[in-house]
């Protein structure tokens, strides 16, 4: 029960990789703030089976952001933050409009910014807190289709290392987990073709699941951590090795 009498605000926590997050988070022992967008019955439901708080709040929003670190600081000191909430809005670049560019950007990188920005004022009072940054695979190398995501990924994970410098003197950690595939909503969405091929390009010849990624969130924001900040964890069933 290392995370026992803190608070951890998982984004985008209702469902997916973030409701894994939060559970496992929970059983560490945290009081989880669950945000969610739009999924409010499930995150009323996973509110009440891990004893956490669901807050709506559109994280791509300064307002949103600024609610959410209001709403969760009530619950006690926020120590954790993960930015999981993310969106794709994939196609060719010849094709893609600027809405498509300009939301992906606004809430994969510019909603980690914005409640980075929220909650730090909260950890830097205590001089304690643990940042984990949800980027992808697609962050670190080019993917086709994804010019827009995979740059908001790439950008997630340089803020993950400027924020993790200049806040290492207040023992504020930052970190990035950069999962492969892994089966939720957001890869449901992908043509059968693509899920064969991928599955054929990764070693363990499988998607991962959204529980094999949430320990690591876990340990990143726990004491065995304590020395671990600004870097990236790849757990992508081999693909990028
Ligand atoms: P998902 O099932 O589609 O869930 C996305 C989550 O993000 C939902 O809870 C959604 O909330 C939330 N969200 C989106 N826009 C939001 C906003 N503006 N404000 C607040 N919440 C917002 O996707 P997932 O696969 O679990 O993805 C979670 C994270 O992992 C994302 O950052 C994604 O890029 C990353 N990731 C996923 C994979 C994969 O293969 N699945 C691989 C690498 C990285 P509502 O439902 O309430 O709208």
């Amino acid at each position: 029960m290392e995370l026992e009498g803190k608070v951890a605000i998982v984004t985008g926590g209702a469902r997916g990789i973030g409701a894994a997050i939060a559970r496992e988070l929970a059983s560490a022992g945290a009081t989880v703030v669950i945000n969610y967008r739009s999924s409010a019955a499930e995150a009323d439901a996973l509110a009440a089976e891990i004893g956490g708080h669901a807050v709506q709040a559109d994280v791509s929003t300064t307002e949103g952001c600024e609610a959410l670190a209001e709403a969760a600081k009530v619950h006690g000191d926020v120590a954790v933050l993960v930015n999981n909430a993310g969106i794709t809005r994939d196609g060719l670049v010849l094709r893609m409009k600027d809405d498509a560019w300009d939301s992906v950007m606004n809430t994969n990188v510019g909603g980690a910014f914005r409640m980075t920005r929220a909650v730090l004022p909260l950890m830097a009072k205590k001089r304690s807190g643990s940042i984990v940054n949800i980027a992808s695979v697609s962050g670190l190398v080019g993917n086709p289709g994804q010019s827009n995501y995979g740059a908001a990924k790439a950008a997630l994970l340089n803020l993950t290392a400027s924020v993790a410098k200049e806040m290492a003197r207040r023992n504020i950690r930052v970190n990035a987990v950069a999962p492969g595939f892994v089966e939720t909503a957001m890869t449901d969405a992908l043509p059968e073709g693509v899920v064969e091929q991928a599955t054929a390009a990764i070693p363990l010849r499988r998607f991962g699941r959204p529980d094999e990624i949430a320990p690591m969130v876990r340990f990143l924001c726990g004491p065995g951590a304590s020395y671990i900040t600004g870097q990236c964890f790849v757990i992508d069933g081999g693909l990028s090795a």
